[in-house]
C-alpha cells in the first residue's frame, strides 16, 4: 500500500518522518535527516550545449557559493504574499537573499515571483521542488510509493498562504490528507498519547528555528487542540545568531590587525570571490555556533582568502569561548523571553497555568536558550526534543498515519482500517484508544475576524476570531439593483488593526431576457465555509435560482485577480464617463460574459493559469472598450433582433425569417469571438435584413415603448396597447392604408417614451448590502 508520511516545510530546513510501528526520520538522497529547503538552477556546459538542471537541498547550498543569485533560500517567507507586502518589502531591503523577487508577470500586486535562470517562478513552484525532492528521496528510502501526506505549516499563515501550500504540494504530485499546524505538530510529537480521557493539559510551544520563532499556546482535552494564543517574531531565529557571531568575528579580527572596516575588505573582493568568501564564512560561523551548543569552545577560520589595503593577506582566526558566545547571545535570548512573556499576557495567562513548555527548533538546542526558558517556567515543566528540528515531520507522521486508509493495529500490529472501532485480528477497543490517543479530532480556531464589503457603510463580520472549525454557515444579502448582473464579494481580515485582503470573488450571471424581474430586489446567498486546515471555500447563489451558482475559491494576486481588478477599473470608468443606456447596458454584457471567463483561468488545485484564455480576456476587454468609446451596441442590437424575430416573425415570409436567423447567429459569434471590424460588419448585414421590414420595425418599437411605458407609467400604458391590437388586426388583414395611419398617429408619443430610457444613464453595480 501507498505510504502516508509527514512533512515539515520548514523555511530553513524541511524533514519527513514516516510512523509505523515507530516513528523515524526518513533521511534523503544525500543520507542526511533535515533537507535545506534550498533551489538552484544549475546550467552546466557541456561538449554539446549546456545541461540544465534544478538542485535541490544539499546540492543547492553547495551551488549557492557559485551562483547566490540563482540560489532561492527561505522561499516560505513568500508563500501566498504580494510584492508590496511590508514583509516582502522588508526582506528585499535587508538584502539578506541575493536572488530577484519581482510582481508576478500576469498576475496582480498581491502576488509575487522569483527569478530562476531568468525564468520567474512562483513560490507555489518552488516549494513543489522541495516537496518533490522529499516525496522521491522517500519512495527511494521507503522502496514504496508515497501519495499521501500531513504537511505542516506555522500557525499564523492565513488563508492564501495555507492554499499555496496545498498547490505547492499538489504540484509535487502529494495529496494532502491535512495541513497540520506546526505547533500542534510539534506538540503530537511529544506523545500527548499520555493523557486520560477527561484530562486537560496548557502546553506552550517554543519553536526558535532558522529564521523564524513561533509561540503558540494549546489546550488539549479529549483530542481536541484548541489554541488560545500565539506570538513571537517572523524575522528571528539562528540567522540572527549566526549574524552576531559574524559580527563578532569581524571585530576580533579588525581589532587584532588593527584595520578599521573589515567589510570594505570583503566588498572590494572579486564578485566570485566575494560570494564564495562569503558562503565560506557564513558556513564556518553556523559549524561553530552548533559546535558551542555542546563544547565550550569554537574556531572560525578562514586563511589565505582577504587582503588588507596593501594586498597583504589577512587571515581570519578567531577562537570563540562558551561564556564569550553567551554574552553576545544575551540580548537575543532577552528578546526571546520578552516575547514569550507577551504572548502570555495577550492572553491573560500566567506562566503557572503552563502545564508543559515544548521547545523545537534547531535553535533550541542552544543551552542558553534552554536555561532561560527553564528559569522563567522552571525545570520541571520543560521538555527538549532530543533532535528539536526533528519534532515537527515526527508530529505530521504520526497524524498521517492516523488519517492514511489504514494502519497498524497499536497492540498486535496487523493492519486495520481507518473506520475500524476493534481490531479484527486481536479485539483491541481502537475507538477507545484513538480517543486517548488525542488525535482523532484536532480543533483549531480561526485567527482573525472575517469581514465582506458592503457597498452601503458598514462592512459585514461574517466570522469572529476564535470561533472553532470547521466552520459553514449561509448569508443573506440584497443587490444594488434588480438590472445588476455581476457581484463583486470582496473579503478581509483585520490584522493588527490594519486590513489584509484574503481574496475577492466575481459572481456573473445573465438572466434569460424573457425572465420577469419582481420588483423586490434579488436575494444572494453566500455560502461560507472554513475548513479544519483554515481553508476558505465560499459559493453564492441569486435566492430562488439555484442553476445560477458559483463555486470556487478565491482569488489569490494571480491572473484572475488581476484582471478582476482591470474589470473593475473599466466598470469605474464607463460608470463615470456619459454613455448612452443601450451602449452602456452592450459594455454590461461583454463585463457579465468577462467575469465568467476570467473566474475559469486558474486551475483551482493547482493554481495554474491557462495563459490561453488570458490572451482571449484580454481580445474581449479591449472589444468592449472600443466599442464602448465608439457608442455602439452590437449585444443590445442582436438583442433587438431576437426580439424582432420573436415578436414579428409571424408576419415574414419563411425566407426572410431564415436569412434572418442566419444573420442574427452571425453576429452571435461575432460578438463572443470577433474583432471590432468584423463585428460591425456583421451587424451591418443583419441591419440589412432588418431593414427590409420598415413597418414591422416601427411596430416592434411600438412594442418596447409599451414595455417602458408600462414601468415608467402604467397608468398610461394602456394608451399604447390600444394600438399595438389595432395595428395587428390591420396586418392580419393586410390592409396597408389603416397601418399606416395608426403609425403616423402613434409614433411621435413612441418616441417621446423612448428618449426617456434613452436619456437615462445605467450604472453597472457589482456590491451587495445588508
Ligand atoms: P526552520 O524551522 O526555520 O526550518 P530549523 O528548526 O530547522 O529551522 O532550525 C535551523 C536552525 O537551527 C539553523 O539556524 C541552525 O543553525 C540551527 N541549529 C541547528 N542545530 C543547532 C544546534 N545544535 N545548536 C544551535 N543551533 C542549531
Ligand atoms: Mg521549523
Amino acid at each position: 500500500m501507498s505510504k502516508a508520511i509527514g512533512i515539515d516545510l520548514g523555511t530553513t530546513n524541511s524533514a519527513a518522518a514516516l510512523k509505523t510501528v515507530d516513528t523515524r526520520i526518513i533521511a534523503n538522497a544525500e543520507g542526511e535527516d533535515l533537507t535545506p529547503s534550498v533551489v538552484s538552477f544549475q546550467r552546466k556546459k557541456r561538449l554539446i550545449g549546456h545541461k540544465k538542471q534544478f538542485l535541490v537541498g544539499r546540492h543547492a547550498v553547495n551551488w549557492m557559493q557559485q551562483e547566490p543569485t540563482n540560489t532561492i533560500v527561505s522561499i516560505k517567507r513568500l508563500m501566498g504574499r504580494g510584492f508590496h507586502d511590508p514583509d516582502v518589502q522588508r526582506m528585499l531591503s535587508e538584502g539578506r537573499y541575493n536572488y530577484k523577487v519581482t510582481p508576478l508577470a500576469g498576475g496582480s500586486e498581491h502576488s509575487v515571483a522569483v527569478v530562476l535562470d531568468g525564468k520567474e517562478y512562483t513560490p507555489e513552484q518552488i516549494s513543489a521542488k522541495i516537496l518533490d525532492k522529499i516525496r522521491a528521496d522517500c519512495v527511494t528510502e521507503l522502496k514504496d510509493d508515497v501519495e499521501y501526506g500531513v504537511v505542516t505549516v506555522p500557525a499564523y499563515f492565513n488563508d492564501k498562504q495555507k492554499h499555496a501550500t496545498r498547490a505547492a504540494a499538489a504540484l509535487a504530485g502529494i495529496k494532502v490528507q491535512r495541513l497540520l499546524p506546526e505547533p500542534t505538530a510539534a506538540a503530537i510529537s511529544f506523545g500527548v498519547e499520555e493523557l486520560d480521557v477527561g484530562e486537560g493539559l496548557t502546553i506552550l510551544v517554543f519553536d526558535l528555528g532558522g529564521g523564524t520563532f513561533d509561540l503558540a499556546v494549546l489546550t488539549i482535552a479529549d483530542g481536541q487542540f484548541i489554541e488560545q494564543g500565539k506570538g513571537g517574531d517572523m524575522w528571528m531565529g539562528g540567522d540572527d545568531i549566526d549574524n552576531l557571531l559574524l559580527q563578532h568575528i569581524y571585530r576580533e579580527t579588525a581589532a587584532e590587525h588593527e584595520i578599521e572596516d573589515i567589510p570594505a575588505l570583503i566588498d572590494a573582493l572579486p564578485d566570485v570571490e566575494k560570494s564564495r568568501f562569503l558562503g565560506d564564512i557564513r558556513a564556518k560561523v553556523e559549524t561553530a555556533k552548533i559546535r558551542l551548543s555542546t563544547q565550550t569552545s569554537a574556531v572560525v577560520e578562514i586563511l589565505g582568502v582577504l587582503k588588507d589595503k596593501d594586498g597583504d593577506i589577512l587571515d581570519i582566526e578567531v577562537e570563540i569561548s562558551r561564556e564569550r558566545f553567551e554574552s553576545i547571545l544575551q540580548p537575543f535570548v532577552d528578546r526571546a523571553m520578552e516575547l514569550t512573556r507577551n504572548v502570555l499576557d495577550g492572553i491573560n495567562f500566567e506562566p503557572e497555568l503552563i502545564d508543559r513548555v515544548i521547545m523545537v527548533g534547531g535553535s533550541s538546542s542552544i543551552p542558553l536558550v534552554i536555561r532561560a526558558v527553564r528559569e522563567f517556567f522552571g525545570d520541571d515543566k520543560v521538555l527538549l526534543h532530543e533532535r528539536p528540528m526533528l519534532a515537527i515531520a515526527e508530529g505530521a507522521a504520526i497524524l498521517a498515519h492516523r488519517l492514511a486508509d489504514s494502519y497498524e493495529c497499536p497492540v498486535c500490529g496487523k493492519p486495520v482500517n481507518q473506520g475500524d472501532t476493534t481490531c479484527s485480528h486481536c479485539g483491541f477497543d481502537l475507538q477507545a484508544n484513538l480517543i486517548a490517543k488525542g488525535v482523532v479530532d484536532i480543533v483549531h480556531t480561526t485567527s482573525h475576524d472575517y469581514y465582506l464589503v458592503l457597498e452601503d457603510g458598514d462592512d459585514y463580520r461574517l466570522v469572529e476570531s476564535n470561533t472553532p472549525l470547521p466552520f459553514h454557515t449561509q448569508y443573506e444579502f440584497k443587490l444594488l439593483d434588480s438590472e445588476q448582473r455581476l457581484i463583486h464579494f470582496q473579503f478581509y481580515n483585520m490584522v493588527n488593526e490594519k486590513r489584509e485582503s484574503i481574496g475577492d470573488l466575481w459572481l456573473s450571471f445573465n438572466m434569460g431576457d424573457d425572465e420577469e424581474i419582481d420588483d423586490a430586489l434579488p436575494e444572494v446567498l453566500l455560502d461560507f465555509e472554513i475548513d479544519s486546515d483554515n481553508l476558505i471555500t465560499v459559493s453564492a447563489q441569486i435566492k430562488g435560482k439555484p442553476d445560477i451558482q458559483v463555486s470556487r475559491t478565491l482569488s489569490r494576486g494571480k491572473a484572475d485577480e488581476r484582471l478582476f481588478i482591470e474589470l473593475r477599473q473599466s466598470i469605474d470608468r464607463a460608470n463615470q464617463e456619459e454613455h448612452k443606456y443601450y451602449t452602456t447596458y452592450d459594455f454590461l454584457h461583454r463585463a457579465v460574459q468577462i467575469a465568467e471567463m476570467i473566474n475559469r483561468i486558474i486551475d483551482p488545485k493547482t493554481g495554474e493559469e491557462n495563459k490561453a484564455l488570458g490572451q482571449k480576456i484580454e481580445e474581449r476587454n479591449q472589444v468592449a472598450h472600443q466599442l464602448l468609446e465608439k457608442e455602439e451596441a452590437p449585444w443590445t442590437n442582436l438583442y433587438y433582433a431576437e426580439d424582432f424575430l420573436n415578436q414579428m416573425g409571424h408576419f415574414m415570409s419563411p425566407e426572410d425569417r431564415k436569412n434572418l436567423e442566419i444573420e442574427i447567429d452571425n453576429l452571435k459569434k461575432q460578438n463572443e469571438t470577433g474583432t471590432v471590424e468584423q463585428i460591425m460588419a456583421t451587424r451591418e448585414k443583419l441591419f440589412a435584413e432588418l431593414d427590409k421590414h420598415p413597418v414591422l420595425q416601427l411596430f416592434v418599437t411600438l412594442h418596447n415603448a409599451y414595455e417602458v411605458c408600462r414601468e415608467r407609467d402604467p397608468v398610461r400604458a394602456p394608451y399604447f396597447e390600444k394600438y399595438i391590437q389595432d395595428i395587428d388586426l390591420a396586418l392580419q388583414r393586410e390592409d396597408t392604408l389603416a397601418i399606416q395611419r395608426l403609425l403616423t398617429e402613434v409614433m411621435p408619443e413612441v418616441h417621446k417614451e423612448l428618449d426617456w430610457k434613452g436619456n437615462q444613464k445605467l450604472r453597472i453595480l457589482h456590491g451587495v448590502q445588508r
